[in-house]
């Protein structure tokens, strides 16, 4: 899928880990949005259930800021994925928070091959709970059968097509196309409960909100092709520090959190024996993001 946003640090510089992550904006690009939304709403209008993807990590930092409103008339369900990756108690603790809220809310490894280990086969039993309702006013109308129809919506790199793939990979069959709908567009019969689109709905994250932006380049969300690295893996240990330093001490044997600590113990030397930091700095973001460090999630809920 075509990355449809990229974040840029303005005015960075390498020397200071701990600056210019305010600065940083992430830059959106108008014509995606208005086409995306133009798809959302049409790809909406074919569905009864909106099943939301959120990083389980950061689960307010992925929520897409205007999907109370794009799917108000819909049933939610919202999945905390890549919870392989956060750590369970607080993962428990969000499904509590969303649950509280008037959610379904389910924790996920969309990439596990086991469903039962991966959580995905409770979404068949959330689904059929949702739609029992429907079901009943459309019985007494003499209709049985009539599938529930659900869609999978979510920013990008949030794991829909892992999660579609997932959900397509036990199906039972791939149901035709339906009239009325976009030639190639696809229904998938899951566990012959409920149809879901084989699409998913690409949403946009909190792009002008910063502390947001950084959040999602440290889980790999946002390219971070035109990030400054350095400034983010400080970031990233800045938070480490305070949700849990003893995993940086584990995986490193270092105190502090410095990066040229890190990157001297892992014996990361340049000419002249200086310390490469920003090989320090990309090692550092690719092992948080491989789990490397440990299950971490960046946000607790209040
Ligand atoms: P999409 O852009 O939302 O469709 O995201 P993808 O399905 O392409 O997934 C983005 C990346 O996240 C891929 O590298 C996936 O392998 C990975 N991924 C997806 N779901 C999970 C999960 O539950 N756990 C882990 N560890 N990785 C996941």
């Amino acid at each position: 899928m075509k990355k449809k946003f990229g974040i840029k640090a303005e005015n960075s510089n390498s020397d200071n880990q701990t600056t210019n992550s305010v600065d940083m904006a992430i830059q959106w690009y108008p014509g995606h949005m208005t086409k995306t939304k133009r798809m959302l709403v049409t790809q909406m209008g074919l569905v009864d259930v909106v099943v939301e993807l959120l990083d389980a990590r950061v689960p307010l930092s992925s929520r897409n800021p205007d999907i109370d409103t794009l799917a108000k008339d819909k049933k939610r369900v919202l999945v905390l994925n890549k919870a392989d990756l956060a750590n369970p108690d607080t993962t428990a603790r969000w499904e509590e928070y969303f649950q509280n809220l008037g959610f379904f809310a389910l924790a996920v490894n969309a990439k596990e091959n086991d469903k039962k280990k991966s959580g995905t086969n409770h979404l068949t039993a959330i689904l059929q709970n949702v739609m029992k309702e429907k079901s009943k006013q459309q019985q007494k109308r003499g209709r049985i059968n009539v599938p529930t129809r659900a869609m999978i919506v979510g920013i990008p790199n949030v794991g829909k097509s892992t999660f579609i793939n997932q959900l397509a990979g036990r199906a039972s069959t791939a149901t035709a196309d339906r009239p009325g709908v976009t030639r190639g567009r696809q229904w998938i019969k899951v566990d012959n409960q409920f149809d879901l689109l084989d699409t998913p709905g690409v949403l946009w994250p909190k792009f002008e909100d910063k502390i947001v932006g950084l959040k999602l380049a440290c889980t790999g969300a946002i390219s971070d092709n035109v990030v400054d690295k350095i400034t983010l893996a400080g970031h990233l240990i800045s938070m480490l520090m305070e949700i849990d330093s003893g995993a940086l001490v584990k995986r490193y044997g270092v105190e502090g959190g410095a990066l040229e600590d890190i990157g001297a113990a892992r014996g990361f030397k340049m000419k002249g024996g200086v310390v490469d930091i920003e090989r320090a700095a990309i090692m550092v973001l690719d092992e948080f993001r491989g789990g490397k460090l440990g299950r971490i999630s960046l946000e607790m809920p209040e």
